[in-house]
Formats: C-alpha cells, structure tokens, sequence
C-alpha cells in the first residue's frame, strides 16, 4: 500500500485559484487526488484549473448558499467527497485603531466564518464515505503578533482553535483535522505586504534560519501528507511549513 496515494480520492481546495492554495492542490493532483478549486475569480480559476487539470468551481466562500453548492455539486459531480482544504484568505494591514468594522468583519468572515461553514458542509459526505481529511490554513499569525494584523491574527488564531474543536468532535467518525502554519510564502497576499509594510521583504529574510522566502510548491507536500493514509492517528495539529521561522529564538 502506498500510504501517499490519493487515487479515487476528490478533494476542494478554497482559493485553490492561486498562490498557497494552488500550490497545495498541485500535490493533490500529483498524488492522485480528483481536485476541485474554489473561488470568486472565474478567468483565474479556469487558468489555474488547466494548467494543474483540476476542475474550478465559482464561490465566495464567506456566504452559506454558495458554499452548500460547492459541496453539493461537487457530490454529484465526482461522487464522494474526500479532502477539504480550507485555504481562501485575505488580510487588512492598519494599527488596530484605523480598522472599520466593516474591514474587521471582511477578515473574520474570509479567513475563519468561511472554514466554519465549508466544514460543516462537508461533514455529513465525509462521514457518509467512512471518513476525510480537514486541512485548515493559519499563519505564523496563528502563534504571533504583530501590529499592522489584529484581525488578521484574530482569525488565524481562531483558525488553530476550530481546528482543535473539530478535531475532537469528528475523530470518531474518521474525520482528521489539522492545521497548517505557513512561514512566509511568496504570493500576491505577501506582495501587497510588502508594498505596504516597510523592510518586510529584507526582515523575513533575516528571520527565517532557511534564508529565503518560501514558494507554493513548499506546501504541496504537507497537503499530499495530510490528506492521505500516512495522516491517520494525525488530528488536532498545526504544522509549521517555514523553514524554522517559529522556532528561531
Ligand atoms: P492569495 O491572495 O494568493 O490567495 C488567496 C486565495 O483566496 C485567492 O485564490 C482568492 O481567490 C481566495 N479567496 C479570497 N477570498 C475568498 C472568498 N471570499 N471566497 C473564495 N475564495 C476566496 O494568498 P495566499 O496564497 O498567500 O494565501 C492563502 C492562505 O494562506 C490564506 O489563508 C493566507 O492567510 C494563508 N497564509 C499565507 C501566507 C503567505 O506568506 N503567503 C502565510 C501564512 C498564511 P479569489 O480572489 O478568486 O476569490
């Protein structure tokens, strides 16, 4: 038995249109996994879906209605659902006195209401099969401050703590949960950051002990990891992928 092997596996992957998410759908694919990529940008979304022969699927997944039909259709379409990949995210850079609500609520709904939701889709399909594979995305943010990501922090620290509360919860339906804690990734989330925040490009480079900055292919292998066989007795973790940076004193 090859305990990677994801063949007749289906997975969704959230913002698998682009950056960390299409880098973890990459792996999927590879490893044999059919994939189906969530989000609101159609042109990029067939883009991506081509060139890793996926499927893309439009959703928005703050919004309930949309995220039921994403899992819906994905069931009727492929049969089964397997893997869900919570990965759709976004960030407001202010100091905490500057946010509108309004900015506040865009990242809380974004980055965590939207795994709650596409979760509790998931669940009745995934039981149904005998099981699936959760992998949730935080952040350095899920372990750290900083002061221009109050909610962005927030949400990745709420992220790590739903991931523990569903882990507990579905364990007894097969159902592993887990955490994936990027270092800094080179996307276009992290390009707008470091327009935006001072000295980040040369800061995160002196920071991290692998002295560079990470590339989307650095998370297909967690994500082949955790949604496969080798994961089994796995649940309730979060995993840095940073190349030392949380560990650097
Ligand atoms: P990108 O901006 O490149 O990708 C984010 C993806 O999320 C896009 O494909 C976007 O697609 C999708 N998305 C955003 N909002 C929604 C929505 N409402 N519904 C559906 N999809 C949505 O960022 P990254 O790849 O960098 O980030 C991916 C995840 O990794 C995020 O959760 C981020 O917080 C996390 N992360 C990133 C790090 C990094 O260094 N890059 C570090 C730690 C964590 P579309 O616009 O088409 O909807």
């Amino acid at each position: 038995m090859n305990l990677f092997d994801l063949s007749g596996r289906v997975a969704i992957v959230t913002g698998g249109n682009g950056g960390i998410g299409l880098g973890m759908a990459r792996g999927l694919k590879d490893a044999g996994a059919t994939v189906v990529l969530a989000g609101r940008n159609a042109s990029k979304g067939a883009k991506a879906a081509a060139e890793v022969g996926a499927k893309f699927s439009r959703a928005d997944v703050t919004r309930k209605a949309e995220v039921q039909s994403l899992v819906g259709e994905t069931v009727s379409a492929h049969g089964r659902l397997d893997i869900l990949v919570n990965n759709a995210g976004t960030a407001v850079r202010k100091q905490p006195q500057d946010y509108e609500e309004a900015e506040w609520h865009h990242v809380l709904d974004t980055n965590l209401t939207s795994a709650f939701l596409c979760s509790q889709a998931v669940y009745a399909d995934m039981k149904k099969s005998g099981g699936g594979k959760i992998i949730n995305i935080g952040s350095m943010m899920s372990l750290f401050g900083a002061p221009h990501a109050a909610p962005y922090a927030a949400s990745k620290g709420g992220v790590m703590q739903l991931t523990r509360a569903h882990a507990t919860a579905w364990a007894r339906d097969n159902i592993q949960v887990n955490c994936v804690l990027p270092g800094w990734i080179d996307t276009e989330l992290t390009q707008g950051a470091r327009r935006e925040v001072d000295g980040l490009h040369d800061s995160v480079l002196a920071r991290t002990p692998a002295g560079r900055w990470g590339e989307p292919s650095d998370l297909s292998g967690i994500a082949v990891f955790l949604a496969s066989p080798a994961s089994d007795f796995i649940t309730g973790t979060a995993i840095p992928v940073d190349g030392g940076y949380s560990v650097r004193g």
